[in-house]
């Protein structure tokens, strides 16, 4: 165990997938001093962040901001439109997606549990033919509301969440959709208005490279239909007061301050930058990623190409190598923190997070890290990475407002 007044010399690398490392601008913005939540400094804030979050879950209609982390808006997604015993039908795509359901069936709902066997389903995405099957026997409507993980960050797979949506509409279903982005927002293309998604979850400390404390609820007007005559009790997620007061720019309890001067620096950063650049950012250095895995010779978790997640990759272990030993190692000897394997994949997989504040320069110090501790743990490697994705960076040209600024 380190000493904590230890500091060592350099950048810590943050490369989990969340909380991702967050630019100095967007420190230095939090710094400045926390003001009056009934002024008027505080109102132009309010409603500055409140615009300007809607271009990022591509919406027109309200987000609502929790000071909480991301869990915390599941929940309020939950208790906001469902009442004690409603089914809702949910989709096992990895840890996270399990977690919510854990939640669900915690706050008196009947979730169920859809998916593949054994570790299948935790590589592949949410199969809408399942669901539409399932909706499609549910001719009670009984199934109040369909919950999937659009980029399930235990393992490193998204999910085509336009497809549930029309999985839904093939089987005139009128349940609910409800889409966990916690850390897909801002990392991959999210469309909350033209995808009809009832309310998507979201938070802080992923793709909008802020610290953990802020989490979301966009919402729709079926959403807000539903919470007045949903019956899971709620006080502090209640959307109806937080949506009035936010009109004018505030909220009906004491808001997190410096964490909205965080936001509001996040979204100059990200709509600067511009939200096509930023995708293909993430992409381009996903792929690089993805070739120096290959080149190791190892497996990366996800088995579905379309479904690559552009946030993290995670990387499989041979039999007998246990993960966890390899990001220790890569920890104690190069100040790197990669993510663990979680729930089903604990031990058989790390996860490499290339989301949020990364670049080409970033992105290859963390293979660099990667790749000597899988030698020092003694991990066979067919050959090195590096040059793999090196290669890949020199041969794609960068985003175009980088190329024009060059
Ligand atoms: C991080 C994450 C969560 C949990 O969010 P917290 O901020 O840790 O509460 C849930 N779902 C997904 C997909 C996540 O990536």
């Amino acid at each position: 165990m380190r000493k904590l007044d230890f500091h060592p010399a350099g950048r810590h690398f943050l490369q989990i997938p969340g909380p991702s490392p967050v630019p100095d601008r967007i420190l230095r913005a939090m710094s400045y001093p926390t003001i009056d939540h009934r002024g008027p400094e505080f109102g132009a804030l309010g409603l500055k962040v409140l615009e300007g979050i809607k271009k990022i879950f591509k919406t027109q209609q309200p987000v609502v901001i929790y000071p909480a982390s991301g869990t915390g808006a599941w929940e309020a997604a939950l208790s906001n439109t469902l009442s004690p015993g409603d089914h809702v039908l949910m989709y096992e795509t990895g840890h996270f997606a399990t977690l919510w359901k854990k939640m669900a069936d915690n706050l008196g709902l009947k979730p169920e549990f859809l998916g593949l066997p054994g570790i299948e389903g935790w590589r592949r995405g949410v199969q809408p033919q399942m669901i539409e099957a399932r909706l499609r026997e549910d001719t009670q409507h009984a199934i109040k509301a369909v919950c999937v993980v659009h980029n399930e960050t235990s393992t490193g797979v998204t999910s085509d969440i336009a497809a549930v949506r029309r999985a839904i509409d093939a089987a005139a279903h009128p349940a609910l959709l409800l889409v966990d982005t916690i850390s897909g927002l801002a990392c991959a293309d999210y469309r909350h208005d033209e995808w009809g998604v009832d309310v998507t979850v979201s938070g802080s400390q992923k793709g909008l490279m802020l610290p953990p404390g802020i989490s979301f609820n966009a919402v729709s007007q079926k959403a807000i239909e539903a919470s007045k005559h949903a019956k899971l009790p709620r006080a502090f997620w209640d959307w109806a007061e937080i949506i009035e007061m936010n009109k004018s720019g505030y909220w009906p309890y004491t808001p997190n301050t410096n964490l909205l001067y965080g936001l509001s620096e996040a979204l100059d950063m990200i709509l600067g930058e511009g939200l096509d650049n930023v995708f293909a950012r993430h992409d381009r250095l996903a792929e690089a990623c993805r070739r120096a895995v290959r080149a190791w010779g190892l497996e990366i978790q996800c088995v579905d190409p379309s479904l690559y997640s552009p946030v993290l990759t995670g990387v499989m272990m041979p039999d007998g190598i246990d993960a966890d030993a390899v990001r220790k190692v890569i920890y104690e000897r190069f100040d790197m923190s990669l993510g663990t394997g979680l729930g089903k994949m604990k031990g058989r997989m790390f996860r490499i997070g290339h989301l949020g504040d990364c670049n080409d320069l970033t992105l290859m110090a963390t293979l660099a890290g990667v790749e000597m501790g899988l030698q020092l743990a003694r991990v066979p490697v067919a050959a090195s990475g590096l040059p793999a994705a090196m290669q890949f960076l020199m041969s794609q040209p960068n985003t175009p407002k980088l190329k024009a600024a060059a």
